[in-house]
């Protein structure tokens, strides 16, 4: 059920010398985003592409998972089963690995972008929410992916 609070906003515009009166609602909180991170280091290659990044090199990758949904008893989902989840589905199978030799990264080039579409949708597949996640590849460089 929606609920709203009301209130008065006094706004001093003060370069016009003068106070403006203002009524706003603020709907209450139903709909939140959640997020965690983790970091792993993975060896990579890029297949078919002219550049270093053929050569096979590592990353600390920093995944950033986010979850938006509806808060519930105070959650959108308990950060530890998101723990759990993040482990099984991103850690366990990737950390440490050469990505190409892991599925769907033995068919499709493990960049950035395909790396957070992947997670985002074992994500999703686990939790039942919309997950976004942002997959660093380094401090600077990043891809983010949406599975609704
Ligand atoms: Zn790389």
């Amino acid at each position: 059920m929606k609920t709203y609070l009301s209130f008065d906003l006094y706004c001093a515009a003060s370069f016009l010398k003068k106070k403006v009166k203002h009524k706003i609602k603020i709907r209450t909180v139903e709909d939140m985003r959640i997020g965690k991170s983790i970091m792993m280091s993975c060896a990579h290659f890029l297949r078919g592409y002219k550049g270093k990044c053929a050569n096979v090199h590592g990353h600390t990758y920093k995944i950033e998972v986010m979850l938006d949904g509806e808060v519930k008893d105070g959650f959108v989902m308990d950060f530890y089963d998101l723990k759990e989840i993040m482990e099984q589905e991103i850690f366990t199978p990737y950390d440490h690995k050469l990505l190409n030799e892991i599925a769907p990264f033995d068919k499709i080039n493990p960049t950035a972008e395909n790396i957070a579409s992947e997670f985002a949708r074992r994500v999703k597949l686990k939790t039942k929410i919309d997950t976004t996640v942002r997959v660093y590849e380094s401090p600077t460089t990043w891809a983010e992916a949406r599975a609704e």
